[in-house]
């Protein structure tokens, strides 16, 4: 559980270790705002996959599934800067699917955590597997770190490409074609 009382007394500190007066006006609320602000964008690490993907469904029909354009925010682990961006995951079913919301659900799970993106990325895959138990998955996620683009290098826009494979996937050139020309990045 999120604990808003410390974050409360941490935001004080860093506010004070910037050299910001906490008892001006618009400061004065800011450690509660951010306390309350992270318990919401760090809520996945109260929460599990399996509250979402725990819930399946027969199918005879074991074609490919994709889920492309997943929108999501997250926080990188070295900086607790915002990443965000898009997250496309591909399974091939072995009898068994779940609701196409649930995938989007599953990478709240991940995203709403301090993270490293191609950690999420691996995360993601292996809860698939081991919920739906499918042939294969693969997840491909772009991302743009503020990390990167507001210090540092600064290149904004640039993307973080990162891609996990599991199951058939892994070293199957022509199913990850076939994932790619479903994005339509051939
Ligand atoms: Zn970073």
């Amino acid at each position: 559980m999120v604990d808003q009382n410390k974050i409360k007394e941490a935001v004080k500190l860093l506010l004070q270790g910037i050299g910001e007066n906490v008892n001006r006006e618009g400061l004065v609320d800011t450690p509660e705002r951010i306390a309350r602000m992270y318990a919401e964008i760090f809520g996945g690490m109260d929460q599990d996959a399996s509250e979402h993907l725990g819930r399946v469904f027969t199918v005879e029909n074991n074609e490919m599934v994709l889920e492309k354009d997943i929108v999501f925010y997250s926080m990188c682990e070295h900086h607790m800067l915002p990443f965000f961006g898009k997250a496309h995951i591909a399974y091939i079913p072995n009898g068994k699917v779940v609701g196409l919301s649930k995938l989007a659900r599953t990478v709240e799970v991940y995203a709403r955590r301090l993270q490293i993106q191609e950690k999420m990325t691996g995360q993601i895959a292996d809860a698939i597997m081991k919920y739906l138990e499918p042939q294969g998955v693969m997840v491909m996620v772009e991302a743009e770190h503020m990390c990167m683009t507001m210090r540092g290098v600064k290149k904004p826009g640039s993307q973080t490409v990162s891609i996990a494979t599991r199951g058939v996937f892994r070293d199957n050139s022509r199913l990850q074609e076939q994932f790619f020309g479903m994005l339509g990045r051939r």
